[in-house]
């Protein structure tokens, strides 16, 4: 088995007034949200798809399809909770996570720290091997023109001892 193994994982979700906006499993106060057979967070399902692909696992879409009704309005952070223990059972575990969010609106600034406590939370993380970055996208569609939201995450899992 080699010692680590490295995951990384995207997501776009189109933004639509009246949806809650989660990102990271917090809930943003925002007049739109994310268009999505689940909760749409961006973030988690990004973060999902970075531990499948590490662990040669799939995809999300592989595992919760958009098309099964157990899964509609799901809390992506139910979803998470399933997905870790395939991850444990490959005999590997999270040592750090890099997420970055593209939205435009609104600024998250004021929510970075609390996602990042969340996701250190949801993966059993000290806090500085999780790092939450946002970006704008200085006004290019479809983020830059509020149309969408996105996020993308690097992660490296090491073996578990
Ligand atoms: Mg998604």
């Amino acid at each position: 088995m080699p010692p680590y193994r490295i995951g990384q994982g995207y997501d776009i979700h189109r933004l639509i007034p009246g949806k809650p906006m989660m990102i990271g499993g917090i809930q943003i106060d925002s007049p739109v949200g994310s268009e999505a057979h689940s909760d749409g967070d961006v973030l988690l399902h990004s973060l999902i798809d970075a531990l499948l692909g590490a662990c040669g696992l799939g995809d999300i879409g592989d595992h919760f399809p958009p098309t099964d009704e157990r899964y509609k309005n799901i809390s992506s952070t139910v979803l998470l909770q399933h997905v870790l223990p395939l991850i444990e059972q490959t005999g590997y575990r999270p040592g750090n996570i890099d997420a970055t969010i593209f939205l435009e609106k609104p600024k998250l600034g004021p929510y970075k720290q609390q996602i990042r406590e969340n996701l250190a939370t949801l993966l059993t993380l000290p806090l500085d091997c999780v790092s939450v970055k946002a970006k704008t996208a200085e006004k290019f569609p479809p983020v830059g023109t509020q149309e969408a939201i996105a996020a993308s995450v690097t992660l490296l899992l090491h073996q578990a001892s």
